[in-house]
């Protein structure tokens, strides 16, 4: 389109309020004490957009306020703009507004506004409220801000997604349950998880989904093209049969390994669930600060090689006085075992590792012991894997920190596509940094 040639500015105020093709025409304070800009384009001639014809002439001028950036402190801008008269008689169009690069048609803030908005909340882990009153914008426009730039992030990616040999899957809360009445007056329950998709490699953050079931994962999956699926060679996952299932359907190619860290977490579920237990049963009551087992319960979960002497020769004594039945005990046995098992640095090493593992289970004889076994045979194949190739989600915990902050600094979204669109951005701010 026809473009007018602007001369550079050279006024004083014009020079420092620095908006490209604009002069700054007048400044003047309001009631209030607040600063009032004028600005207007020196164009003195301008191609109708319907039939391209070049007029000279001005129709009329409007006063259009424009949102921009805080000059130490918010500045209230107006716009003198033009109105052009086409200059062809039979041009339907008649007359036109003018526009710039900073204000496009229909836009009420200057671009230079959108990305600073845009920079600053994708650079940093910022409450999107604090950013808005900053710059002197609604709520609501820092969000659409944030949901159009995302837009054209994902346009951008959508043509070619890089690949990833190891994709990570982790799921995480976004927000504590809740429940709200719809349209309808029907009680619904918000939902409360999301699932993150990470390249393991880099630790980027490549997708966010609503939920944690196979669905959530498979229709994440569906959007990426099968080239793209069948490039993935390990899948790191949380011990879940749901998103197992959902590997197993749309990444042919890949073998699963799942987070030793997960798995040692149901190792010490297990002791403390054996640990309840037998409270109950010696004392007919649910542990308390006398009971030595109770009072040293996170001694017990504790790895034994972190152990100093004193915590070793302390777990010695809370077994011999507060565990009568030696359940305790078993249970304690197979937790390590579980743990030197999972320590392993090569498969055959944890094949031996796990044959004493399984005698373990069978002395203990205990259904809590007896459930962890199970769990351990299912998933042996990808514990395996984990140990061959080493995938685990622990780069994805950078990024789960990050998401944590970005909830706290939300005060909770409520919202998924907001959340989720903050999440995105920051990390390809962070990828690009
Ligand atoms: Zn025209």
């Amino acid at each position: 389109m026809f473009k007018p040639a602007v001369d550079a500015a050279d006024d004083a105020a014009s020079v420092l309020f620095n908006l490209p093709e604009y002069r700054v025409v007048a400044v003047t304070c309001d009631q209030v004490g607040g600063r009032v800009v004028f600005i207007g384009t020196p164009a003195r001639q301008a191609g109708c957009p319907s039939c391209g014809v070049v007029t000279a002439r001005v129709h009329q001028r409007t006063l259009q306020r424009v949102r921009d950036v805080p000059f130490d402190g918010l500045v209230t801008v107006w716009w003198i703009k033009k109105r052009w008269r086409c200059a062809e008689g039979l041009c339907p169009k008649a007359t036109f507004p003018e526009h710039t690069d900073q204000v496009p048609p229909f836009a009420r803030l200057t671009t230079r506004l959108k990305t600073r908005i845009v920079t600053a909340l994708s650079a940093e882990v910022r409450c999107v409220q604090a950013v808005a009153t900053e710059l002197g914008v609604s709520w609501p426009t820092a969000m659409r801000q944030l949901t159009a730039a995302m837009g054209a992030h994902a346009g951008r990616t959508a043509d070619r997604p890089v690949l990833v040999y190891s994709l990570g899957i982790d799921e995480h809360r976004f927000r504590s349950v809740r429940w709200y009445k719809d349209d309808q007056q029907v009680w619904r329950r918000v939902e409360p998880w999301m699932t993150t998709f990470t390249n393991l490699a880099t630790g980027a953050v490549i997708g966010v989904v609503d939920g944690r079931d196979s669905t959530a994962v498979k229709t994440w999956l569906k959007t990426r093209p099968r080239w793209w699926r069948h490039r993935v060679r390990v899948v790191a996952i949380d011990p879940s049969a749901a998103f197992r299932a959902a590997v197993a359907t749309l990444l042919p190619k890949a073998r699963v390994s799942v987070d030793h860290f997960h798995l040692v977490k149901l190792g010490n579920d297990m002791l403390t669930a054996v640990r309840r237990r037998v409270s109950w049963d010696t004392h007919d009551r649910r542990g308390r600060t006398s009971d030595p087992t109770w009072a040293h319960r996170l001694l017990l979960l504790r790895g034994y090689d972190t152990l100093s002497d004193n915590g070793k020769t302390k777990l010695k004594t809370v077994l011999a006085v507060d565990d009568p039945t030696n359940q305790i005990g078993a249970a304690w046995g197979v937790k390590e075992q579980l743990r030197r098992l999972l320590a392993c640095t090569t498969v055959a090493d944890a094949q031996r590792e796990r044959a004493l593992f399984n005698q373990f289970v069978t002395w203990a004889a205990m259904p809590e012991t007896d459930r962890l076994k199970k769990t351990i045979d299912t998933w042996w194949p990808a514990i395996a894997t984990s140990i061959r190739t080493r995938a685990t989600n622990a780069k994805t915990e950078a990024a789960n920190v990050t998401i944590k902050n970005i909830k706290r600094t939300g005060r909770g979204y409520r919202s998924h596509d907001n959340y989720r669109c903050r999440i995105m951005l920051y990390n390809t701010a962070r990828m690009t940094a």
